[in-house]
């Protein structure tokens, strides 16, 4: 049995250091992303029914809000340049820089190379949950998105064909008047909006538990370029126990575009 170097207490107890500092990262100005919020005025709004998809453009300089009208859902979250669908939403440069979570102030951040701020968190009524018991966070960029490949791996071949992906996938089709095949490879890793995960301390594998979120939670994001997004209500519905099947209670989410006082920003 390989035992551990004569070093190996020495080499586990070096600190860890911080990569990306949040000191270091350019922050947008809290005192004008609350002015923002006083006087927003409802432009546009799509809801997604459980276990589907839907695309909105939201102009730049507009906010969104994803919100759980009925009662506790996750959502997967995708995002475009809607100019040029190869600038998309980079989950994991979002995660070095912001952290496994992402909160009021945190921004979504573009595909290489052009590394810009397509969103920034300006409101989380679930901003009081932080880091539990358990290491478990909201609205992660940790996970990926449920898909049917990944599925049929596990399941021995089932298939189930409203995971996220495919969700997300027919919403863009639908969107762009496109096939399936088509836009099927502009579909990237996602936030995962109101879902609660982390990493097991023992072992470091990925966990979800039940999401925190009730009904009339909601997440506000400010547009930083002009967006198509794209959300699925999960068929895991608050992803506390089953994925990829129809077991899950399941209810939509809210998409609302809000245009705020141009006097304001
Ligand atoms: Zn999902």
């Amino acid at each position: 049995m390989p035992h551990p170097p004569e070093d190996a207490d020495r080499r586990r107890t070096v600190p860890p250091v911080i990569v990306y500092p949040n000191d270091s990262l350019p922050r947008p100005d809290p005192a004008r992303l609350a002015r923002l919020r006083e006087d927003l005025k409802m432009v546009g709004n799509v809801t997604v029914p459980p276990r589907e998809g839907r695309c909105i453009e939201v102009p730049k300089g507009h906010v969104f809000r994803i919100s759980c009208p009925e009662g506790s859902q996750v959502g997967d979250l995708n995002l475009w340049n809607v100019a040029d669908l190869s600038e998309r939403f980079f989950s994991g440069k979002t995660r070095a820089l912001h952290g496994t979570h992402v909160s009021t102030g945190d921004r979504l951040w573009s595909t290489l190379p052009h590394l810009r701020p397509m969103a920034t968190i300006i409101h989380d009524t679930l901003d009081w949950y932080g880091i539990d018991e358990f290491g478990g966070g909201v609205h992660d960029v940790i996970g990926t998105r449920c898909d049917p490949y990944t599925h049929a791996l596990l399941s021995g071949g089932e298939r189930y064909e409203h995971c996220c992906h495919s969700n997300l996938t027919r919403a863009l089709a639908d969107h762009l008047d496109l096939s399936f095949e088509d836009v099927e490879p502009h579909i990237h890793d996602v936030l995962n909006v109101f879902m609660c995960t982390g990493f097991m301390r023992d072992s470091g594998k990925y966990f979800m538990k039940a999401s925190p979120a009730r009904q009339g939670d909601f997440i506000e994001f400010l547009a930083e370029m002009d967006l198509l997004i794209a959300l699925s209500a999960c068929p895991g519905g608050d992803c506390g126990a089953t994925h990829s099947s129809d077991e899950a209670i399941c209810h939509p989410l809210k998409i609302e575009v809000l245009r705020p006082d141009s006097t304001l920003s």
